[in-house]
């Protein structure tokens, strides 16, 4: 299986850059995890949009930041569908909140599932499990697991100590890092400091610590350095093109 992040800024992407989207690569087939602004053309360097070889999209949630591409990735694949025989993109996001939900179908050009905590299916070789997040939307993170290899993505999340279980010993951890521990004391308990982060990745004793959902300002080098003094593996920021082989 391998990841390439695609984007990893939020709320919104840097000059050239792109919000959070993650394609996942294993056998042939193809899967996004989220698709923020910019992700559409940042996925045309490894999968044409319109190729039909796109096999879904998965959303952890309906934040703005997190699904608004996919509005244009729907025109890409009907271009697809014209050209032959392609079936609609699958894809699987949470049903709530309906007003974000609603404006995604298009044309019959998407199949849409819902997803919630008791959501399984296999991609592939990939096979996908869900946990319910501390989020202002219903928000889940995902599990991917292929040939004894497993990816864990936070999506959005406050500090939730139910996600040790769920994250244990996954290969990479991506997980959202929005701010130093010292600026969450300004938020509102949505979202987790790159020390909970770490916190994270040290408890469920994972493999790599990737940080995302990095701000669009600065260079997130103190994130970094914040996660580290928690989590003693190996760890690293996102960026786009950023790929590994798990
Ligand atoms: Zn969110």
């Amino acid at each position: 299986m391998k990841l390439t992040v695609l984007g990893c800024h939020s709320p919104y992407p840097p000059v050239d850059g792109a919000g959070p989207g993650y394609l996942l690569t294993h056998a042939g087939v193809n899967v996004l995890l989220d698709c923020g602004s910019g992700v559409v053309s940042k996925l045309g360097k490894y999968v044409d949009p319109q190729s039909g070889r796109l096999a879904a999209v998965v959303l952890s949630h309906l934040h703005a930041d997190h699904f608004c591409d996919l509005l244009v990735l729907r025109y890409a694949h009907m271009v697809a569908m014209h050209k032959g025989e392609v079936a609609p993109l699958a894809v699987y996001c949470p049903d709530e909140p309906e007003t974000e939900r609603t404006v995604i179908p298009f044309r019959h050009t998407l199949a849409l599932h819902t997803i919630d905590e008791c959501s399984r299916f296999a991609l592939s070789d990939m096979k996908f499990s869900f946990y319910r997040t501390k989020h202002v939307y219903p928000c889940y993170a995902v599990r991917v697991e292929a040939r004894g290899r497993s990816l864990v993505y936070t999506g959005d999340t406050a500090w939730d100590e139910g996600l040790i279980d769920f994250a244990m010993l996954a290969d990479v951890l991506l997980v959202e890092a929005c701010f130093t521990e010292q600026k969450k004391g300004e938020n509102p308990a949505q979202h987790m400091s790159a020390r909970d982060c770490g916190a994270l990745a040290e408890h469920a004793m994972v493999g790599k610590l990737i940080l995302t959902h990095l701000p669009p300002t600065g260079d997130s080098a103190d994130l970094l350095a914040e996660a580290q003094t928690v989590f003693s593996g190996d760890a690293a920021l996102a960026f786009s093109g950023l790929a590994l082989e798990l």
